[in-house]
C-alpha cells in the first residue's frame, strides 16, 4: 500500500484552508502535537506549519495566471530524510508507505531537514525536535470516526475540493483513476526520491479579452466615477 495525496494544481485557488485545518488537527495530535507558534502577536510570526501554500506568478500578461501550489511531506519512496537520520526517528513504515518521526529517538540535529528537497521539516523549537507531516495516520485509522472522516484534515478541509487522499499503489483506487487521466505527476521526481503524492496540471492560463474601458460622458466625470465606485 503507498498511501498519499493528489492535488489538483487546476481546481486550487490558495485559500490555505487545508494548512490551517492541518494545524488545528495536528497541534493537538498525540503523534505530534503541540506545534508550536513563535512571536504570534509580534512583527514576524512563524511556527510549525506542515502544509504550506506557495504562490507564483506564471507567464506573462496578459497570457499570464497564479498557480497555488500546497506542499507537504511527499512520503517519498526511496525518502531521503529516513537515510540520512543518525538516531533512526525518521523511518517508513513498511504497511502503508507513510513516513514518520519517532518524537522520543529525535534529537533535532536537522540532517534530515536538510536532506528533504521539498522542505517539508520543521524544527519544533519548542520540543527541540523535527516534526512534519503525518497523513494524519491518527484520523485515517480512528475506527470511532465515520468512514467517511476518515481522511487527512486538509482533504476534508478544501472548500475547492482539490486534495484527494487514497492508495496510489491500487491502480483503481480514485486517487490512481485521477493522476492517470490528468497525466498527474510526482513534484521534482527527477531527483529520484519517488515522490508518493501526485498533482495534476492546471491548464493553460487563457488571454486576458482586451476590452475599451467606457469614456465617461462629456461634463459628468466626476458623477461617472461615483456610480462606478458604488458598484
Ligand atoms: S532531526 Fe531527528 S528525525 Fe531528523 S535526522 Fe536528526 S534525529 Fe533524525
Ligand atoms: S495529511 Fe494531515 S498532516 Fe499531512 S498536510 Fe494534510 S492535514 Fe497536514
Ligand atoms: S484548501 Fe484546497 S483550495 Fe485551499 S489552498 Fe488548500 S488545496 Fe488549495
Amino acid at each position: 500500500m503507498k498511501l498519499g495525496l493528489v492535488i489538483d494544481l487546476d481546481t486550487c485557488v490558495g485559500c490555505h484552508a487545508c494548512a490551517v485545518a492541518c494545524k488545528e488537527w495536528n497541534g493537538s495530535s498525540a503523534v505530534s502535537g503541540p506545534l508550536s507558534d513563535y512571536e504570534p502577536y509580534g512583527a514576524e510570526p512563524s511556527g510549525v506549519w506542515f502544509n504550506r501554500i506557495r504562490h507564483y506568478e506564471i507567464g506573462e500578461y496578459p497570457d499570464n495566471k497564479t498557480l497555488n501550489l500546497p506542499m507537504s511531506c511527499m512520503h517519498c519512496e526511496d525518502a531521503a530524510c529516513v537515510t540520512v537520520c543518525p538516531t533512526g526517528a525518521s523511518y517508513k513504515r513498511p504497511e502503508d508507505g507513510i513516513v514518520l518521526i519517532d518524537q522520543d529517538k529525535c534529537m533535532g540535529c536537522n540532517l534530515c531537514s536538510w536532506a528533504c528537497p521539498y522542505g517539508a521539516r520543521e524544527l519544533d523549537r519548542s520540543s527541540g525536535t523535527m516534526k512534519k507531516c503525518t497523513l494524519c495516520v491518527d484520523r485515517i485509522y480512528d475506527l470511532e470516526l465515520p468512514v467517511e472522516e476518515r481522511q487527512p484534515a486538509c482533504v476534508l478541509a478544501c472548500p475547492a475540493h482539490a486534495r484527494m487522499f487514497g492508495d496510489l499503489d491500487d491502480p483503481d483506487s480514485a486517487a490512481s483513476q485521477a493522476v492517470r487521466e490528468r497525466g498527474g505527476f510526482g513534484l521534482m521526481s527527477e531527483l529520484g526520491y519517488k515522490p508518493v503524492n501526485q498533482y495534476l496540471p492546471a491548464r493553460k492560463p487563457r488571454p486576458i479579452p482586451v476590452q475599451t474601458s467606457p469614456s465617461p460622458p462629456p461634463g459628468r466625470t466626476r458623477t461617472f466615477i461615483n456610480r462606478m465606485i458604488k458598484r
